[in-house]
């Protein structure tokens, strides 16, 4: 069965603060319209090797990056190679190491900003690099303009799988760390600005997954093994029924499973199992 599907990557958000401070998502938790999961991230838990690990369903030992330094094109399939296989249309909002990663490298600004290439394996892509990032400098986008823009890839160009990735809380919780008011703030924020758009993508017809690539810990770090470095929530909204509520998920198991709700096999190289059904 082929159904349509958003992944939503908030990059760096720990377990607790999803479940502290998200009202909309755990809103639609208790009224029985989404469920959600504790995953924990990879091995190193840091961004690039979490990245290639969501998309491929390998470890960081076997995909082999190490760091967020020396990205390349992966020569493993992954959930974009799958599904335009397959024949579907996929889209892309994300920072610019996942078209380094899926499509080709090293990332040109002017060629690769953004593309449409019917031959995928990324049919859409919308990138942003964060050039110039730093402690105190950002450099991450509006998230209001990249939900908007992962939209009309739904609604204009007719995609049938969709990811987004944003830097914007991880950013803030290495400049402020997670227990405070900058961050409280941050969270509520993230939330009301997001939760128009999955009501919107949810009456267009995807199902959505939304959560990050690993947590942070209470000095803003991540990368080594400490649960608050490594965990986060999972909230899916769509008709599959999952495991029990206290069921700790691997991440390996996220590629496998939107495959699965996609319609699409799952390529020898992905071991995860499915956790929806
Ligand atoms: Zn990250």
């Amino acid at each position: 069965m082929a159904n349509k599907l958003l992944l939503i990557i908030l990059d760096g958000v720990p377990y607790a603060n999803w479940r502290r401070l998200f009202g909309n998502l755990e809103g639609w938790v208790e009224a029985g319209e989404a469920q959600v999961w504790r995953m924990r991230s990879v091995l190193p838990s840091t961004s690039a090797c979490c990245y290639a690990s969501i998309h491929t369903g390998l470890t960081p030992q076997v995909h082999r990056i190490w760091d967020n330094a020396d990205i390349r094109r992966l020569e493993f399939p992954d959930i974009f190679s799958e599904a335009t296989k397959a024949g579907m249309k996929t889209g892309a909002v994300t920072h610019s190491y996942w078209s380094e990663f899926f499509n080709r490298a090293p990332f040109d600004v002017v060629r690769d900003i953004e593309y449409d290439e019917p031959g995928g394996p990324i049919t859409h892509g919308r990138f942003h690099t964060m050039k110039g990032y730093g402690h105190d400098n950002q450099m991450t986008p509006a998230d209001y303009d990249l939900f908007g823009t992962l939209t009309r890839l739904c609604e204009v160009k007719g995609i049938d799988y969709g990811i987004l990735h944003t830097c914007t809380l991880d950013s803030m919780g290495h400049r402020f760390y997670h227990d405070c008011e900058a961050m409280d703030n941050a969270c509520f924020s993230m939330d009301a600005t997001l939760a128009p758009f999955i009501d919107r993508w949810r009456r267009g017809g995807y199902e959505v997954i939304v959560t990050a690539d690993h947590g942070q810990d209470g000095r803003g770090h991540h990368g080594g093994t400490g649960e608050a470095q490594r965990d986060f929530a999972l909230y899916y909204f769509g008709p599959a029924e999952g495991p029990a509520p206290d069921v700790l998920l691997d991440q390996l198991q996220l590629a496998p499973t939107i495959l699965s709700r996609l319609g699409v096999p799952q390529p020898e190289t992905m071991k995860g199992e499915s956790f929806l059904f």
